[in-house]
């Protein structure tokens, strides 16, 4: 028998919410008769929580209703924000039970939720403001799933405590009854969270738990979470720097920041020597819920739209632009520096594929959709190299230092490439034909004439504002023909009017301008590694008064500075990414407490190095 007469699935809205109000519409009375209906079984229980039987239940829906077992798991049940702190086949083995099994209690025990300790809601809860926009919006209220998680006392929209319903979940009289938020709604029912006032805690955890609902967060596993979680301890100093962790400081510092009332409240005080927390960072073998992954979070810092970064994309497979450039001779390399993605459909697979180019002229794809933010550095296929990787290329060859491996390594390619490009590079000439060569020069002439009116009609304008004005012809230039456009192009900053007339100025900067262009290089293979300042290049080139009493003067110089200078934090991802790269090529263990001690840091770095760190440990080899 079909059902064509469901009622809708609002946003957030329990599972068991649906079914309650579906009885209501259809005025039934024995409880039984609406799971025969709907799940063909007499004895099936009503579960707010994690429903079972999902598979029956969307066989009797219209063929055209869209909802499947998958949606209802991901949009109307709890289990979203349980699935990413398991292991990969529980979370399957559990999906596969909400769709087929007949028997529901056995989800609570594959999610460990009654082992945990932490308790499931009494009753059902519900937001007095909710109710009255649902009114509105829905033509009446039902029950959010959000508000139904542990721990959660407030509306995450409207941050005021919410009510506890008289419907417990737990009493057998309601085992089998679907209850609807209709039915027996009173405004005067037990506000949550009200003997205290609201905290920020409650708040942020009401906020987050929501988050995570509607997100499909990846599962990563058990031993990934505890080594993201230990490196944000050594990061704090909580932790030696090879993950050892300090385990009483942790646990006051912990308990000081919560406050131990609170803890109890939810079910989650830490005492004894093998309470929940220290498990969390030690070699977990069980789950542990959700609701503590959160606390512990928050305590470190840090949140899960950032712990788990960049998922929620949405009709977005690569993230929002700018998108890096992945030429390592590109001034952009890694930087935020491409404004689209094409995206294409892979012919064989249909996969979805974007394709990214820089204004080097170096365009890559990459097979989506992205799953971490890490992603957005990968490339499945280069597309075109470009003149500056070529010019570079060109540059690095003519060095009897660099050899082909070094080469391959500076271009981030592997040799083959380095080899066939050099030969291509370096016979072009013979290659080419003349006929593409005179239309190159035809096309060339063009966008040199179309450029120069620009610059006519603008004399005032600066380079930059050149470059907006003429973007198409430009962007053409730089790629092609890149050193008549740099000497015919107005200068980018306007000239200083100096009458320092004494010193020859130009002629000065143009000297420390070579020298200091070797130094920084040698200043970044320097073993051990030295920070890039201006002080040290100043140190280097023997000027450094000079640089520092008149930088203003020497504009080439101080440009160049400026682009290598490095922050501190610049110069800890340099150290942490060669510490990386010495492990691996020396096959040692490259776990993020090695990578941190190779390089060399100490505690109070920030989150952007830790997540470095965690990417390069966590990187495929
Ligand atoms: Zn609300
Ligand atoms: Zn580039």
């Amino acid at each position: 028998m079909a059902i064509d007469t469901f009622p809708e699935f609002q946003r957030d809205e329990l599972f068991y919410s649906v079914i309650s109000r579906h009885k209501v519409r259809l005025g039934y009375q024995d409880p039984k008769d609406i799971t025969e209906d709907l799940f063909g079984s007499r004895t099936a229980a009503a579960t707010y929580d994690f429903p079972c039987r999902l598979r029956r239940f969307c066989k009797r829906l219209p063929k055209d209703a869209g909802i499947t077992p998958s949606s209802i798991i991901k949009d109307n049940t709890l289990f979203p924000i349980y699935e990413p702190f398991l292991a990969k086949a529980r979370a399957k083995d559990i999906r596969k039970k909400m769709a087929c099994s007949d028997f529901g209690g056995a989800i609570h025990n594959a999610l460990g939720v009654m082992a945990s300790g932490v308790r499931g809601v009494n009753a059902l809860r519900c937001c007095p403001e909710c109710v009255d926009e649902d009114r509105v919006e829905c033509g009446e209220a039902y029950w959010h799933r959000s508000h139904q998680f542990p721990g959660v006392a407030v509306c995450h929209k409207h941050k005021v405590p919410l009510l506890e319903s008289h419907i417990r979940v737990t009493s057998r009289q309601n085992k089998m009854n679907f209850q609807a938020l209709e039915k027996g709604y009173d405004r005067e029912w037990r506000e949550l969270a009200s003997g205290n006032s609201l905290s920020l805690t409650d708040v942020w955890i009401a906020e987050k738990v929501h988050w995570i609902l509607g997100q499909e967060l990846p599962i990563w596993g058990l031993g990934v979470l505890r080594k993201k979680y230990v490196a944000h301890l050594i990061r704090l100093g909580l932790a030696s720097p090879l993950g050892r962790v300090r385990q009483r400081e942790f646990e006051k510092e912990f308990v000081a920041a919560f406050g131990k009332s609170y803890l109890k409240e939810v079910w989650s005080d830490v005492e004894g020597e093998c309470n929940w927390l220290i498990a969390l960072v030690r070699k977990p073998r069980k789950a542990t819920h959700p609701l503590r992954h959160l606390l512990l979070m928050k305590f470190l810092g840090t949140e899960p739209e950032e712990f788990f970064p960049d998922c929620g994309f949405g009709n977005q497979p690569f993230g929002m632009p700018p998108f890096p450039c992945l030429n390592p001779a590109c001034r952009s390399y890694r930087k935020p520096a491409i404004e689209e993605v094409k995206i294409t459909r892979h012919t064989n697979s249909g996969a979805v594929v974007g394709n990214f180019e820089c204004e080097c002229g170096f365009a890559y794809a990459r097979t989506g959709p992205d799953t971490t933010a890490e992603d957005r550095f990968k490339r499945t296929r280069i597309i075109s190299m470009g003149s500056v990787w070529e010019k570079e290329l060109q540059r690095l060859d003519k060095d009897p230092s660099v050899g082909l491996r070094m080469k391959a390594r500076f271009l981030g390619v592997d040799p083959n490439t380095i080899v066939k490009y050099l030969a291509r590079l370096n016979g072009s000439g013979e290659i080419r034909s003349q006929k593409n060569d005179d239309e190159k020069g035809e096309r060339i002439a063009e966008y040199r004439s179309r450029l120069v009116s620009a610059i006519e009609e603008n004399p005032e304008k600066s380079r930059t504002e050149i470059r907006g004005i003429a973007k198409a012809d430009y962007i053409w230039l730089y790629r092609h023909d890149r050193e008549w456009l740099m000497d015919n192009l107005p200068p980018s900053m306007p000239r200083s009017k100096s009458s320092d007339n004494r010193v020859d100025w130009v002629k000065r900067d143009d000297d420390l301008f070579s020298r200091a262009k070797e130094a920084i290089p040698s200043l970044l293979i320097s073993t051990p590694p030295q920070r890039v300042t201006k002080g040290r290049v100043g140190q280097m080139i023997n000027s450094l008064a000079l640089l520092e009493k008149h930088l203003e003067k020497l504009p080439k110089t101080k440009q160049l500075i400026e682009r290598n200078e490095e922050t501190l934090e610049d110069y800890q991802l340099r150290r942490v990414r060669l510490a990386a790269r010495e492990l691996r090529t020396r096959g040692e263990n490259f776990a993020p407490w090695a990578i941190v001690r190779k390089a060399g840091l100490r505690p109070g770095y920030s989150k952007k190095v830790l997540r470095e760190i965690e990417r390069l440990a966590f990187a495929e080899v």
